[in-house]
């Protein structure tokens, strides 16, 4: 029976970016039906590297992806942060379980997966209206699709989190400007103060005022990416599409950081640069009529200085699954969508607030906080307390967001659901006491 129930939902996603698609996945391997409703008519594969953190590799796992990605990722032999001015290590983490891949290749095998368990993606379509009610979503070209439950993956910009609030919440000014560019790693190896950034493959970042750098080699492109932020004023205009980087303005902003990252920026061919996004503080992820949810960086964007952008959504996606993975009639999808939100919405405030933070740290100016910052990282690299400046390295904060148990999270609210103690849903427990 339960299967059976799931077979007729329709799951209408909006929005083939990581989290869409691993939500489709999620969902397809519940029998639900899904369609995946994607604005771009094809994919980008430019380079960008990304990282996937254990908490969200777990979740891969129960997707099935893990394997494949681990194939073509690699694992950072150390993360290794240093001064901006004299280059010195301050901490070092040894053999930090993260995965470091491609963002195009992460991107592709999650479409690859989606598309294999029968999940229908639609390209190049616009979005005009959602009615929530039914619940319906409206394209531009005069196509309908009316589903059971929506879920608005559509990115940071996210259209169906305006038309959720019925304002235009839009992306907001981050106040930096990110930069990237590539080099070959050959170019790296053939350089005796360089090589060490590239053999073996590690993750280096370099910490400075108002600004940071990092970077890391990909084992699948053969180039050591570098990105960094730099201050950019948050009321002047979002500049959100990468336009090219000025070389020669890039050099003087960083005069005074260290001659091994300054090298390693001559080798550079080019680059680009682009004013970085977040989205407001939202509480609020769910539509009132029940039917509709929004996920990943539509709900909670954050800025890329501590790698758990991704790996948000990637853990609501679990979360929606295993709740989903439970359902056995259509009345109980509001107070699953409730359940939801109560669970995801403390921790990826928990996690954007944590972001906050450590942007603060990271590219904090000089000073006496700077050099108690430095002196604490340096002192107990060994041996990290609570509160540790880098929360990857934090004990507490590490073992809060690496080892959380999600099966066991959801265990604990089916209980309490199960015996109608869960607060604000409707009463759709009791369906289960006649099935
Ligand atoms: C420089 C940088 C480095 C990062 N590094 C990491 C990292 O190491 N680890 C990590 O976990 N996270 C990282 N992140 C964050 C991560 O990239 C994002 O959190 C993640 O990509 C969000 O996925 P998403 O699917 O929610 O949104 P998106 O990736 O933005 O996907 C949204 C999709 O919706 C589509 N869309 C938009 N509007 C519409 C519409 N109206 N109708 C239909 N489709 C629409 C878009 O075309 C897109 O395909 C990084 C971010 C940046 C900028």
């Amino acid at each position: 029976m339960p299967q059976d129930a799931r077979r007729d939902i329709r799951l209408i996603i909006v929005g083939a970016g990581l989290v869409g698609l691993a939500a489709a996945i999620g969902f397809r391997k519940s029998q639900f039906q899904v369609t995946v409703l994607e604005r771009v008519e094809e994919f980008s594969t430019k380079s960008a590297g990304i990282t996937a953190p254990p908490n969200a590799a777990s979740v891969l796992r129960v997707l099935g992806v893990l394997d494949e990605l681990e194939a073509i990722a690699y694992q950072p032999n150390h993360f290794s942060v240093r001064s901006y001015s004299d280059g010195t290590v301050l901490a070092r983490e040894s053999k930090p379980s993260f995965l470091a891949l491609h963002r195009a290749t992460f991107h592709r095998i999650l479409l690859e997966k989606a598309k294999s368990l029968g999940a229908e993606i639609k390209l190049g379509v616009v979005i005009s209206k959602i009615d929530f009610q039914t619940p319906t979503v409206f394209l531009s070209n005069g196509d309908i699709y009316r589903g059971d439950l929506i879920l608005g993956a559509d990115g940071q910009d996210s259209q169906c989190r305006q038309l959720m609030l019925g304002r235009p919440e839009r992306a907001m000014h981050g106040g930096r400007q990110f930069f990237a560019m590539d080099i070959e790693q050959s170019k790296l190896l053939k350089d005796d103060e360089l090589r060490e950034f590239v053999d073996p493959p590690a993750m280096n970042f370099w910490l400075g005022p108002h600004s940071h750098a990092v970077v890391f080699p990909l084992r699948e492109d053969g180039l050591v990416h570098i990105i960094g932020s730099l201050l950019e004023d948050p009321d002047g205009p979002i500049r959100a599409k990468p336009r090219p980087l000025d070389m020669d303005e890039l050099r003087e902003q960083f005069v005074d950081w260290h001659p091994q990252l300054r090298r390693v920026f001559d080798l550079a061919p080019g680059g680009v640069k682009w004013s970085l996004t977040t989205t407001p503080y939202l509480t609020q992820w769910t539509h009132p009529d029940g039917k509709f949810g929004l996920i990943g960086d539509a709900a909670h964007a954050m800025l890329p200085f501590f790698g758990q952008g991704a790996a948000q959504g990637i853990e609501d996606v679990m979360v929606l699954t295993q709740l989903f993975a439970r359902l056995t009639h259509k009345e109980q999808i509001p107070d699953f969508l409730t359940i939801f939100g109560d669970l995801r919405v403390p921790r990826a405030m928990r996690v954007k607030d944590k972001v906050d933070e450590l942007r603060m740290l990271m590219t904090m100016p000089n000073g006496d906080m700077q050099r108690e910052r430095d002196r604490q990282l340096r002192e107990y690299a060994e041996k990290p307390f609570s509160g540790y400046p880098l929360p990857w390295m934090d004990p507490d904060f590490n073992n809060w967001i690496y080892s959380y148990d999600i099966p066991k999270e959801i265990a604990q609210a089916w209980e309490k659901y199960t015996k109608g103690l869960w607060p604000k849903t409707r009463g759709s427990w009791k369906i289960l006491l006649s099935t």
